[in-house]
């Protein structure tokens, strides 16, 4: 059995081309699984053509129900309901909005004849998909639903035994963007975080909060600059930054609305196009690769194609 290496892609903010570049490296990889633990909006699929081959339901969260032949009209659960979920009728009985319901389970414990239970609700789902470039492990949390941590741990727990039991050694991770519950449950005990910022105020400001994120997590990091020339003051500041710190820049991209295209067209950008943002591609996973101690692969003819497959008896270098 291989070891397995875990690599996280993720940003402080949203729309720093995250996914994007996460989806040219599954492309260049191959031989890997792919989690999309951004399960409040998942959307490698967009660019990765999944075809669904399982569905299940993701139950995390609880909702009281009342039984109304139970419920004598105390009213104590309405008076303890801190969330204000409890609707009382006229004639004293009580119900529950769902939608309000915490779960917190107050009312069940406070009620005299105990006509309370806690149901377990739908709180998402999650699913695995086969697409041209590995099987993708994703999910869909439902609207206003929290646990969006504990969604982003199946995914990723279903993502490595994938892995395990198909003899693949790399599990790519397209963690959401933040730094929140769901950013921290995508880093943990992984191998690697890839910190994608671009060069603006905001982007550097998220940056520097989610490298303390890996910095308290002891996660090994690299830094990749997309849209590299929005602004050259910024850019500087960004590499200075990660020189003082002794981290890595491994890629600077600049824009290029090949992206765009990419995107449009359904498909990741290095098979869209094989011009300067696919070459630096090619270069940042030939990097990563490196330091995790993935075999390349050899192809005759083509240029050489790149593999999640461990070398044996390398290290990786983190
Ligand atoms: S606490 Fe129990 S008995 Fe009293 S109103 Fe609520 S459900 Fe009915
Ligand atoms: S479980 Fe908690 S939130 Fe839901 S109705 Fe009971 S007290 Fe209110």
């Amino acid at each position: 059995m291989p070891d397995l290496r875990e690599v996280a892609i993720i940003s402080g903010k949203g729309g720093t081309g995250k996914t994007s570049i996460c989806g040219a490296l599954a492309v260049l990889a191959e031989e890997l699984v792919i989690a999309d633990c951004d399960v409040d909006a998942a959307n490698l699929g967009l660019i990765l053509r999944p075809s669904l081959r399982e569905t299940h339901d993701f139950t995390a969260s609880r909702t009281a129900i009342i039984d109304a032949q139970e419920c004598s009209g105390c009213g104590r659960c309405a008076e303890v309901c801190r969330f204000g979920a409890v609707i009382q009728a006229a004639d004293g009985t009580a119900d529950v909005e769902p939608l309000a319901c915490e779960g917190c389970g107050v009312c069940a414990h406070i009620c005299p004849v105990g006509a309370i239970r806690l149901e377990e609700s739908l709180s998402g789902r999650w699913f695995v998909s086969d697409t041209p470039h590995g099987t993708l492990v994703h999910a869909r949390l439902g609207p206003g639903e929290e646990n969006s941590g504990k969604l982003v741990t199946t995914v990723r727990n279903r993502a490595r035994e994938i892995a395990q039991a198909d003899g693949k050694g790399l599990v790519l991770i397209d963690g959401p963007p933040g730094i929140g519950c769901p950013v921290i449950a995508s880093l943990s005990g992984v191998t690697c975080a890839l910190v994608v910022t671009e060069p603006t105020v905001p982007a550097i400001h998220d940056m520097d909060r989610v490298l303390a994120v890996c910095r308290h997590f002891d996660v090994p990091t690299l830094v990749v600059v997309n849209r590299s020339d929005l602004d050259e003051g910024n850019r500087r500041a960004i590499a200075a930054r990660c020189a003082r710190e002794g981290l890595e820049v491994a890629a600077e991209i600049p824009y290029d609305p090949v992206f765009t295209r990419a995107m449009v067209e359904g498909r990741t950008v290095v098979e869209h196009s094989d011009g300067e943002v696919p070459r630096l591609l090619g270069s940042l996973w030939e990097r990563l690769r490196g330091r995790l101690g993935l075999r390349a692969r050899l192809e005759c003819g083509g240029r050489p194609g790149l593999r999640g497959r461990p070398e044996e008896g390398r290290p990786g270098g983190f």
